[in-house]
């Protein structure tokens, strides 16, 4: 008989970037596989969880998403209160979104310790015709800013599962 109890920890994660860059589609496909070129945006401040396991523990994750808000820039503090880790994305296909990454990433600084671990993320690989940013660019930028790094596809699931594996990895080892 095991009498040993295993653990469940709730992690929380935020998902911040410009709009349009694919974070719901991003969380959807992690928390439920499942995508949709017509996302409806729901305003409001709303998460997806998925259960992990870890070593014998099991990790609840909740992916918060800003659910449009970035629009206005107007992310509320609550939305960073209480955060393990965090994804900031951008689309390969828009330079915009790549050129804001600084900006994003200033504003979870000034409200977030510098220990939680961050994962930068180019999303929409797949429209490989499209690019604008090269990897490297991604990958320099993660870099100097210690980040960890990873092109992804909501659209076609590459590489989701890898990158959201990477950073919990990061979170655990942080507790
Ligand atoms: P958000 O505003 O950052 O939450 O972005 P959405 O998740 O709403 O996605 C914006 C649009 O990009 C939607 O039409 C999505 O279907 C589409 N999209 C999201 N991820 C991908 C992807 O990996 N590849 C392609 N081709 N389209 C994507
Ligand atoms: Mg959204």
């Amino acid at each position: 008989l095991d009498l040993a109890v295993s653990q469940e920890i709730t992690c929380k994660i935020v998902i911040i970037g410009d709009s349009g860059v694919g974070k719901t589609s991003v969380i959807r496909r992690f928390a439920n596989n499942e995508f949709s070129f017509d996302v409806a945006t729901t305003l409001g401040q709303d998460f997806r969880s998925r259960l992990l396991k870890v070593g014998s523990n099991t990790c609840r994750l909740q992916m918060w998403d800003t659910a449009g808000a970035e629009r206005f820039r107007s992310i509320s503090s609550v939305y960073f209160r209480g955060v393990n880790g965090a994804i900031i994305a951008y689309d390969i296909t828009n330079n915009n979104s790549f050129n804001n990454v600084k900006e994003w990433m200033g504003n979870f600084d000034q409200l977030v310790d510098a220990g939680v671990p961050k994962l930068l993320i180019g999303n929409k690989c797949d429209l490989k015709t499209e690019r604008k940013i090269e990897k490297a660019e991604g990958e320099k930028l993660a870099k100097a800013s210690n980040m960890l790094f990873g092109e992804t596809s909501a659209k076609d699931n590459i590489n989701i599962e890898h990158v959201f594996m990477k950073l919990v990895e990061n979170m655990i080892d942080m507790e």
